[in-house]
């Protein structure tokens, strides 16, 4: 049997236009595939894998493909996996967790988890893009800094190996439940940060959290980015907030329709910060309030207050939401490096990354942030660029290599690592983490079919 009659017999069909799957929002190449097929059971998945590793043929999975790294781009000639209809969500209200299937949305899991009582954080990403996809990647939310990305909440998954194997890891590989992701060894590890490269994820155990009956978002508009961190890093250690996230001066013109930024004007605020929590009484509610009120260089400013005066902002007030600013704006080209680093080092990493964004000739759109209660920050900078324009996207491609190094010498490590930073990372990463990399991943998959281009290191 040829591939496609061999694909036709699993789902049924072949998906006809491959041109669709090619590229994405970022300056990354695109490649385009042979195939695109759609699962609609997760044992395809499995089959799928299995018929690919013996024609020796790439499979790239995919959600929505709004990852901003370029890491859903297939291998050219190969096959992307649609996983949108994999869309199951089975909630343990008892033990706050729920199995989702990789085409589960962010709206989705909202709407359910309500129903439970309970709640999750959202990034800033559109409400349809992939919650799972999105935990696999390490990313980050609106209780990032109580909770810690997304990582943190994986409680096991269940998954496909290249060659058709199911594995299930996490205490559900011998309960049955994922209530943990130990006390076995932590195999689930090998499933994140890896882009699909190891196994394709057709379940994942995510943690879930208490729904509270208050919930607040202020924002405190701050003279300069030192004193917009020096309240996050106050406030991290207070333990009382879900979410403290800083966003540069270009994220509020934009969202007021602004197109061609000049320069800031001294008097205009450099940093914003989002506060968010919540509360089950009105006495705790106070507390923070009058927390946040003390910590904060100017007085915070609730988000309706903010959207009663600036309709424009309005889609900030109710995450998930469609960020147009970022999405719909002419040219529609959008990446960004987004790096795990040093508290200590916040303002001298945003200062040198705004420096590189700037002399490349862009807004310099930072967004800083403590997590996991202060352990560590995160540190990005978000880059619009005219997708169409072969040299601007070239440009924006040379920035981003030349900003990943320069986080990377002071200590931030990129997470949805785009292509354009392996060889940086490789020479830098210690050879036996990197050989143990390449022994895992020959283990895992002998043939090179799970999305062979994610985590390509170059021979040494
Ligand atoms: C405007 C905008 C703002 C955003 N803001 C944030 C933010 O604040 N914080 C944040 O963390 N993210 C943010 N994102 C990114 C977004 O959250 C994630 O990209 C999204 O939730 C992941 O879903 P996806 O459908 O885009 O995944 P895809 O892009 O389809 O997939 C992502 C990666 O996972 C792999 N993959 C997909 N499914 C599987 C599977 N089942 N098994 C194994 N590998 C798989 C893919 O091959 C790819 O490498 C933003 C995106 C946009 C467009």
């Amino acid at each position: 049997m040829s591939l496609r009659e061999e694909l036709e017999r699993i789902f049924g069909g072949v998906v006809a236009d491959v041109a669709a799957h090619a590229g994405d929002m970022t300056e990354n190449a695109p490649r385009t595939p042979a195939f695109v097929v759609e699962a609609t059971r997760a044992e395809q998945v499995g089959e799928l894998l299995r018929i690919a590793s013996a024609h020796g043929v790439p499979v790239t999975p995919k959600v929505t493909g709004l990852n901003i790294g370029g890491l859903a781009i297939p291998a050219e000639g190969g096959i992307v996996l649609d996983l949108r209809r994999l869309d199951a969500v089975e909630i343990d209200p008892h033990n706050m967790v729920a199995w989702i299937g990789p085409g589960v949305s962010w709206q989705k899991l909202k709407e359910e988890s309500a129903r439970h009582g309970l709640a999750l954080g959202f990034p800033l990403a559109p409400p349809e893009s992939s919650v799972l996809a999105c935990a696999l990647m390490d990313g980050l939310s609106t209780m990032a800094l109580a909770h810690g990305s997304y990582n943190d909440w994986v409680h096991g998954v269940e998954a496909y190996l290249a060659d058709g194997t199911k594995v299930v890891t996490g205490a559900a590989a011998l309960s049955g439940r994922p209530l943990s992701r130990g006390p076995l060894p932590d195999l689930t590890g090998m499933f994140l940060n890896w882009y699909g490269g190891t196994g394709v994820v057709v379940r994942l155990a995510l943690a879930l959290w208490p729904r509270r009956a208050f919930r607040r978002r202020e924002v405190v508009a701050c003279r300069d980015i030192e004193s917009g961190i020096a309240l996050m890093r106050a406030g991290a250690r207070t333990g009382l907030f879900d979410d403290l996230g800083g966003l540069g001066w270009p994220a509020a013109k934009w969202a007021f329709g602004l197109e061609r930024l000049g320069a800031r004007d001294p008097a205009e605020p450099e940093l914003y910060v989002v506060a968010d929590y919540g509360a089950d009484t009105k006495d705790e509610l106070k507390l923070k309030e009058k927390r946040l009120r003390k910590l904060a260089p100017t007085p915070p400013i609730p988000v309706e207050q903010l959207i009663a005066l600036a309709p424009d902002l309005a889609p900030f007030a109710e995450l998930p939401a469609r960020l147009g600013f970022l999405m719909d704006h002419e040219g529609q080209g959008l990446t960004w490096v987004g790096t795990f680093g040093p508290m200590e080092r916040l303002e001298e990493g945003a200062r040198a990354g705004m420096r590189v964004v700037e002399g490349a000739g862009h807004p310099p759109l930072a967004v800083v942030r403590p997590m996991k209660g202060g352990h560590y920050a995160v540190l990005r900078f978000i880059m619009r660029f005219d997708r169409r324009d072969e040299d601007e996207t070239a440009r924006v491609r040379a920035l981003v290599a030349e900003l990943g190094a320069a986080l990377l010498d002071l200590g931030y490590v990129p997470y949805k690592c785009p292509e354009t930073l392996y060889e940086e990372s490789a020479r830098r990463l210690d050879p036996g983490f990197r050989g143990l990399m390449e022994r895992l991943k020959r283990a895992v998959d002998p043939k090179g079919i799970l999305n062979p281009d994610r985590w390509r290191l170059p021979e040494r």
